[in-house]
């Protein structure tokens, strides 16, 4: 087994006082389907089957939204664009309530490739809400707020061609996804020290577009673990918005060490100028732990 569970740290850098095997229950916080990603290669229904064979406890269906890679044809009516959107959501539903996988609905969405996963909003949020297509960082993290959910940015140190700036944008979110499976392990490792640095809630999770190639490859996806199972997507909600102690289900020394980045990263300030936090090769200041 070359895989185990890291440790999450996640509120203050120290350690859950509770024992790793304690926080048993997992969730896959970051998951697409072929329904409503153009790049998801599975079916939603292929996804929960796969994480309910691997004991998880649910999933978060989190499929491209309209600024992204969206599989839904934009000249629909925004009624048929959302049904679309949501149907991978569904049939991960329907699988997940014959199974007894617990199934909650997500989305991420792309501005600049600096990209966002929003929590706890409903289908029928957005079908009376066609405004969310057009939502600048701050209005989504605003509006996302009086609904009851929260913002977490995807891959925030992610460094490849489609993203034409590594953008922070921790002011316009509030959290980070700290590991994510399909990035370069050097990416994760820097989210997760800014993450440790700013106190900012941190997730783990896998992007997965298809549950195939791990079943191929005996793989294992990351994931978010708590202590008790999650009544609902409020409950995951409320755990970012209170950086309640959450453990990262990663690979092992994932998010060591930390080596200084090869590009320019920036940081989103608040009047949305990008200021530049770390020059390529500078050396990189770890948080004292
Ligand atoms: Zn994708
Ligand atoms: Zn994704």
């Amino acid at each position: 087994m070359t895989k185990r569970r890291e440790g999450g740290i996640i509120n203050n850098g120290e350690m859950p006082e509770r024992t790793l095997t304690d926080l048993q229950f997992r969730y896959e916080t970051h998951v697409h389907t072929c329904q409503a990603s153009r790049c998801g290669v599975s079916t939603g229904a292929e996804q929960a089957e796969f994480y309910h064979s691997l004991g998880y406890q649910g999933i978060i269906l989190t499929d491209h939204f309209f600024g992204g890679n969206t599989a839904v044809p934009r000249d629909l009516s925004w009624e048929d664009r959302v049904k679309r959107f949501c149907s991978g959501y569904e049939d991960a539903l329907q699988a997940g309530k014959r199974l007894g996988l617990d199934v909650f609905f997500g989305w991420e969405q792309n501005y600049q490739g600096d990209e966002f996963l929003v929590y706890g909003l409903s289908p029928e949020y957005l079908a009376s809400h066609p405004q969310v297509e057009t939502w600048t960082r701050a209005e989504q993290l605003r509006y996302v707020h009086e609904a009851g959910g929260c913002v977490v940015q995807a891959h925030p140190f992610r460094d490849r061609d489609y993203i034409p700036k590594i953008t922070l944008c921790d002011l316009f979110a509030d959290g980070i996804e700290a590991a994510n499976f399909f990035n370069h392990p050097d990416w994760d490792a820097r989210a997760y020290h800014f993450g440790l640095k700013n106190h900012l809630p941190m997730t783990a999770g896998t992007d997965n577009h298809r549950a195939a190639g791990f079943v191929e490859k005996g793989e294992t996806p990351f994931a978010t673990a708590f202590s008790q199972p999650l009544k609902g997507i409020e409950d995951f909600v409320q755990a970012i918005l209170t950086n309640a102690p959450m453990e990262l289900c990663v690979t092992e020394d994932r998010l060591n060490p930390v080596i200084p980045p090869a590009r320019e990263v920036y940081r989103l300030r608040q009047d949305e100028t990008r200021e530049r936090i770390f020059a390529p090769g500078e050396p990189w200041v770890t948080p004292s732990r």
